[in-house]
């Protein structure tokens, strides 16, 4: 059994067989999908798609991409949809200092938002932080991680800032990249104990090796597991066991797992 702890299943690429997508993940083991929302929009379409299906999960928040499109009243928009009993965190949310499609102090004050948005509600989150580490951290203000907990998703940080994010009770969030050829990713896996990782697909992004060339989706979250497990040097099975442990335990799901 696995866990797929970050996927865009209401992105278009899925719209002309999102039901052979989720069926194809169901039958292979995969029994909780985590789909985050980018905006107001795709938080609306991610808690539909947790209806509609029983393995989806959603997220709701503002990508710190779309943050500067974002108006003033979407952040209360955000928390009236995370009352909705199938959201099971906040996000994405974060700081993008390499696209930088929203100006650094914009990033910083949605950011914040979110982050007491997840405290008020006692809810975990997503955090996308792109070429950015212990600085994001300083400029957001540490007080503002405290008392919530989550995951720095597609983790491409620092062996050390893993650790820094370990240290906060937080999670790190492997996926496609940790099987490409050479992937600086290996080291940073190989220094955060197994009870820290979650794995995920970022589908329709980020393909695995095995499959690059294709269009991403949750059925391929088993190849990061199978990597995972190489450089733990652990059997595939407990990178399963621990990886769904960890999601439930982190996302409050009572997963029937
Ligand atoms: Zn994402």
């Amino acid at each position: 059994m696995l866990c797929d702890t970050h996927a865009h299943l209401d992105f278009d690429d899925f719209d002309n067989d999102r039901d052979a997508v989720v069926e194809r993940a169901e039958k292979a083991g995969i029994s909780c999908i985590i789909n985050p929302g980018c905006d107001v929009k795709t938080s609306v379409k991610a808690i539909r798609l947790s209806h509609t299906y029983k393995s989806i999960y959603a997220a709701v928040g503002i990508h710190p991409n779309s943050v500067a499109d974002a108006g003033p009243g979407d952040i209360l928009e955000i928390a009236h949809l995370a009352s909705d009993p199938r959201v099971i965190a906040i996000g994405e949310t974060g700081l993008d200092f390499y696209r930088k499609r929203s100006p650094i102090d914009v990033q910083i004050r949605a950011f914040r938002g979110h982050l007491e948005l997840a405290k008020s509600l006692g809810l975990p989150v997503i955090i996308h932080f792109r070429d950015v580490e212990f600085g994001g951290i300083e400029l957001v203000g540490l007080r503002y991680f405290e008392g919530i907990s989550g995951v720095f998703h597609c983790f491409g940080g620092s062996v050390d800032f893993a650790r820094k994010v370990v240290s906060m009770g937080f999670y790190v969030g492997f996926d496609g990249p940790l099987t490409f050829k050479k992937s600086d990713r290996e080291e940073v896996a190989h220094a955060i104990p197994l009870d820290r990782c979650l794995i995920e697909t970022d589908s329709p992004f980020l393909t695995p090796q095995k499959y690059r060339g294709n269009r991403n989706e949750p059925v391929y979250v088993h190849e990061v597991a199978l990597k995972l497990a190489e450089i733990k040097c652990v059997d595939v099975i407990e990178v399963s066991e621990t990886t769904t442990r960890n999601t439930c335990e982190l996302f409050g799901i009572d997963s029937g797992i």
